[in-house]
C-alpha cells in the first residue's frame, strides 16, 4: 500500500493504480469505514479496464465544521489509520496538506447546492454551512484524485443524497457507490466522536437505534415520529429531529421509500443515525 502525500505523489501513483475507486474519510478509522474500504477494493478489481485501486483519502476538512471547538478536538489516529487501510485492502492512501486543497490565495469553488443540500430542515438546517465544505472538499478531491467510483456511507444519509446530487450535476461520469451504517454489537452507530462519549452517554446514546428500531413498528408516519420523540424522552434526550421524510429528497415523504433519521446532542457528542422506514410495506 502506497501512502501519498501530496498532489505529485497521487499522480506518480496513477499509472500502477489504473481507475480509481476512492473512499472519502476524515481519518481516525474504525470498522464502518473498513467496511467501505473492502467494498472499494472488491469493486476495484471488477473494473471494466481489469485494473482498479482502492485509494482512502484521509483529510479532516475545515470548511465543513460549522463548530470550531469539533474541529480542534477532531481526532488524529494516523498509524492506526494507516493499519487499517492496508489490512482492509487499499492500494494506497491518500493524505494531503491543507494548503494543497486550499492553496492560500486561491478561492476554490463551492458548487451550486442541491436541494436536498438547503430545503430539508435537517442537517442543513443545524449545521449551516455545513455542506457547502462538503461539497466543495469532495468536489476539489473528485477533479484532483479523478475516481472512477466514490464510496459513501449511509451512516451520514443526508451528506450521501446530496453527494449525489452534486455529482450527478458535476461530474455525472463518477459512479456513487453506498454502504450500510456499521454499528456495535449493542446497536451504537459506529462515528469517530464516539470515543468522546462518557459511560453513562453512551448508555443513554443506545435510544437512537432504539428508536428507530421502534419506530419501524409503528403503523404509521405520524406514531413514529411520536415512538422516537417517546424513547428518547425517556432516555432524557431532547433530539434536534427525529423525523420520517423521503428517502431521496429528504421532504414532506409521498409514495417512494422513506427514511427515520434522528440527530441529537448526547453530553457533549453530537449523535446522528438514520434507517429505512417502512421496509415492512407501509
Ligand atoms: P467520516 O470519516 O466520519 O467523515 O466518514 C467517512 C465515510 O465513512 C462517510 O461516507 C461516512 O458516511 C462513512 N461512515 C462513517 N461511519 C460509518 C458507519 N458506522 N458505517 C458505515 N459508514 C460509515
Amino acid at each position: 500500500m502506497e501512502t501519498l502525500n501530496d498532489i505529485a505523489a497521487l499522480e506518480r501513483f496513477r499509472p500502477q493504480a489504473g481507475e480509481i475507486v476512492l473512499i472519502p474519510t476524515m481519518g481516525a478509522l474504525h470498522a464502518g469505514h473498513s467496511s467501505l474500504i473492502r467494498h472499494g477494493a472488491e469493486m476495484a478489481k471488477r473494473v471494466r479496464s481489469g485494473r482498479g485501486t482502492c485509494v482512502v483519502w484521509i483529510f479532516v476538512n475545515p470548511t465543513q465544521f460549522n463548530d470550531p471547538s469539533d474541529y480542534a478536538r477532531y481526532p488524529k489516529t494516523l498509524e492506526a489509520d494507516l493499519s487499517l487501510c492496508a489490512a482492509a485492502g487499499a492500494g494506497g492512501v491518500y493524505v494531503p496538506s491543507k494548503d494543497e486543497i486550499y492553496p492560500p490565495g486561491v478561492d476554490v469553488r463551492v458548487p451550486r447546492l442541491p436541494s436536498v443540500a438547503t430545503e430539508p430542515g435537517l442537517e442543513d438546517a443545524k449545521r449551516p454551512g455545513h455542506f457547502a465544505g462538503v461539497c466543495q472538499v469532495v468536489l476539489r478531491f473528485f477533479e484532483i484524485v479523478k475516481p472512477k467510483v466514490a464510496v459513501f456511507g449511509e451512516k451520514d444519509w443526508q451528506q450521501l443524497q446530496v453527494v449525489r446530487a452534486m455529482t450527478k450535476r458535476e461530474m455525472p461520469e463518477i459512479e456513487i457507490a453506498a454502504m450500510p451504517t456499521v454499528r456495535e454489537a449493542d446497536g451504537l452507530a459506529m462515528s469517530s466522536r464516539n470515543r468522546f462519549l462518557t459511560s453513562e452517554d453512551r448508555a443513554r446514546g443506545l435510544a437512537l437505534s432504539r428508536a428507530l428500531k421502534q419506530a419501524d413498528t409503528a403503523p404509521t408516519l405520524d406514531r413514529a415520529e411520536h415512538v422516537m420523540a417517546e424513547v428518547l424522552r425517556e432516555a432524557g434526550i431532547v433530539p434536534e429531529y427525529a423525523v420520517v421524510r423521503d428517502a431521496e429528497t429528504l421532504g414532506k415523504p409521498g409514495d417512494g421509500r422513506k427514511r427515520a433519521l434522528i440527530a441529537a446532542k448526547v453530553g457533549s457528542v453530537r449523535l446522528i443515525d438514520n434507517a429505512e422506514w417502512g421496509s415492512v410495506g407501509k
